[in-house]
């Protein structure tokens, strides 16, 4: 039997990056996937990043994986979202090419050493009695042996496409479902349910009326992902504006009957903030118009992706639709959009390093756990990666970020610990700590934990020095020049004329105050890199918020470190009632900070917990 440390199987945006960390760990490792040519696809819309998904790119660059770098190789339009609003909830997005994205994950894998990508069916998966996964098998028979196993398999397991009254057996379009891994996973005693997510239809550019529509372009010039890349190089496109009209709500109105969301012949949950067409015309009945971007597939592809008309209709309404939006009237449909219904993993099966409790080193990692969105899935691959790689030797050591540390921390935590009843995304809303969790600092935050665990590639910690002492050079200059108030007015700033010498650095801290107007007094400030001066203003502007949420921060970590023991009897504790028990026992909190998040957790239930792990002996009773 060939034997690998770690094998991970699905190519997507989980896997990938799962793949690359545990291969950059240095574990011997196998990325076993349906198809080649499918690795690193882009099953939805053609775009990176985002609100919140930005941060998260940042985040999983700033620990050496692959995301970012790619994107910005298949980028074709840059636009750093929600600049009206303050930089902590900026948020960078690319739309790539999707060939472009794909070519560039797979050559990024396949220049990765240590890592084999072979193509194949995963149908089991070999487990020890009570103990942890030793390998998996193949659909054709053959037994794979490792370390460990991260289940990155998306939207495959048992997956149902629908359009209109048709559906069919589907992991997304053009592939086959994974049916026995589904049975694999009830067969360890794994609890599942069922999640939907829809896409639009695709279009022929070439047939719609693009004059008649608004541009919108790119940022000029376009600001990489990766703090490894330098510049763009890929040329840059427009994408156009358009919208629905009355004419299209009545058509979506007159057929609901025929959508499988309201025929009942989709029961599951889809993504909230992120519905179907037919779902906002219902659900947001007063509005006349929702926003259509379309979105170019590829520099030398005439697919345009509609986004904002996710649907399931039949092929013909669908047709019918498009008619009545402005600039699509003869717009030729490649392809219908459609729904998928497939099974997830409830997440509170798994502990905060992704690993099933009851299988130990066997991992999930992305739209398995009930996520939605290719960031999402690529930062749980990240980790799931890096502890399989620390596992698999039978090591001890575990790999986990927490709320403070990164949006990855904010999004494992809130999975394994809440749970999710409908496809989970992320937002910078859920985020407690958003004003230091920023995507300019990323590397900051997470680039040294990547270093002292080990899944930094040589190029990384090397770049990450460089920065750091650019920044450290400018932080510096900007302390150490200062000008007294007449001075300054002489140049055009305004502070109050009290003979109070005042630094740059001070003065960044003032509202309204740039690096640009600071170099009209001290023309070396113009030296300074803009990537530099970009984060020496955002952290003058949120110095004095970012000294108290320190506080906050330490606080929270007070909590976090109270760790639960993970086989704690919560029958013994005396004093919950049975539905907080129950809670308790469905998510295992790692922490006494993450019991206390856990809806109707009370602060009462919360004391008698930890008196409870305050007597736990650690052999599993209690003294
Ligand atoms: P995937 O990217 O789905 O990758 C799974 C991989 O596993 C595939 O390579 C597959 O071949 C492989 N695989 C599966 N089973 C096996 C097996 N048994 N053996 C070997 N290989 C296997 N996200 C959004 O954010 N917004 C949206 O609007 C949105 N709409 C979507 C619409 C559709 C129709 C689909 C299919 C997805 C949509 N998504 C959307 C979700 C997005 O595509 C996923 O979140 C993301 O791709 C998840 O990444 P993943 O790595 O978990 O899984």
């Amino acid at each position: 039997m060939k034997k690998y440390d770690v094998v991970i199987i699905g190519g997507g945006h989980a896997g990938c990056e799962a793949a690359a960390a545990a291969a950059r760990m240095g574990a011997r490792t196998l990325l076993l996937t349906h198809r080649y040519e499918t690795i690193g696809e882009m099953s939805c819309n053609p775009a990176i990043g985002g609100l919140a998904k930005g941060q998260l790119v940042r985040e999983i660059d700033a620990l050496d994986g692959v995301m970012g770098r790619v994107a910005d190789a298949a980028g074709i339009q840059f636009r750093m979202l929600n600049r009206s609003k303050g930089p902590a909830v900026w948020g960078p997005r690319a739309q790539a090419d999707r060939a472009l994205y794909r070519q560039a994950m797979q050559q990024a894998l396949e220049t990765t050493p240590k890592l084999e990508i072979r193509e194949g069916e995963a149908e089991r998966l070999l487990v020890d009695r009570d103990g942890p996964v030793t390998g998996v098998g193949l659909s054709g028979g053959e037994d794979i042996g490792c370390g460990a196993v991260v289940l990155t398999t998306g939207t495959f397991l048992r997956g149902i496409i629908h359009i209109g009254e048709h559906q069919r057996p589907a992991g997304r379009v053009g592939d086959k479902p994974s049916v026995g891994l589904a049975h694999a996973l009830e067969d360890v005693g794994l609890r599942l349910g069922r999640l939907k997510t829809g896409t639009p239809p695709r279009l022929d550019g070439r047939t719609i009326r693009w004059g008649d529509l608004e541009p919108q372009a790119g940022d000029d010039p376009p600001v990489p992902f990766s703090y490894l890349t330098d510049r763009i190089m890929t040329p840059q496109i427009q994408c156009h504006i358009t919208g629905t009209t009355p004419a299209v709500h009545a058509v979506i109105q007159d057929n609901l009957h025929r959508a499988p969301m309201y025929s009942g012949q989709i029961e599951s949950t889809g993504p909230r903030y992120c519905p179907s067409i037919e779902d906002k015309v219902v659900r947001f009945a007063d509005k006349d118009r929702h926003q259509i971007f379309l979105e170019p597939e590829g520099l030398d592809d005439p697919t345009v992706y509609p986004n904002g008309i996710s649907t399931s209709l039949p092929e013909d309404v669908q047709r019918a639709i498009l008619r009545e939006i402005p600039g699509l009237e003869e717009a030729v449909m490649i392809r219908p959009g459609y729904a998928i219904e497939y099974d997830f993993v409830d997440p509170r099966e798994l502990d905060p390093t992704l690993q099933v409790r009851r299988v130990p080193r066997l991992f999930l990692a992305g739209q398995i756990n009930g996520s939605t969105g290719y960031e999402e899935a690529a930062a749980q691959g990240l980790v799931a990666g890096v502890n399989a790689a620390l596992r698999a030797g039978g090591g001890a050591r575990d790999f986990v970020l927490d709320r403070a540390d990164a949006y990855m921390g904010v999004l494992i935590d809130d999975l394994v610990t809440l749970g999710t009843e409908e496809p989970y995304r992320m937002f910078t809303s859920r985020a407690e700590y958003r004003l230091l969790l920023r995507a300019d600092n990323a590397d900051q935050r997470l680039t040294p934990r990547g270093e002292a665990i080990g899944c930094l590639g040589p190029e990384r910690a090397g770049r990450f020095r460089e920065r750091l002492t650019l920044l450290e050079t400018a932080r510096g200059l900007l302390a150490a020049l200062e000008a007294t108030p007449t001075d300054l007015a002489g140049r055009g700033i305004r502070v109050n004329q009290d003979g109070v010498r005042r630094s740059a650095h001070t003065l960044l801290g003032y509202p309204d105050m740039d690096l640009g107007q600071l170099s009209r007094v001290w023309p070396e400030l113009e030296e300074i890199p803009p990537a530099i001066g970009q984060q020496l203003e955002i952290e003058a502007r949120y110095a004095g918020y970012l000294a108290r949420q320190d506080a906050d921060i330490r606080a929270f970590r007070r909590d976090e470190a109270l760790e639960i023991p993970e086989d704690l009897s919560y029958e013994e504790i005396t004093g919950l009632s049975t539905e907080v028990r129950l809670k308790l026992e469905a998510a295992r909190p790692a922490t006494l900070g993450a019991a206390s998040r856990i809806s109707g957790v009370t602060p009462a239930a919360l004391v008698s917990l930890l008196a409870h792990v305050r007597r736990w002996d650690g052999a599993g009773k209690s003294r």
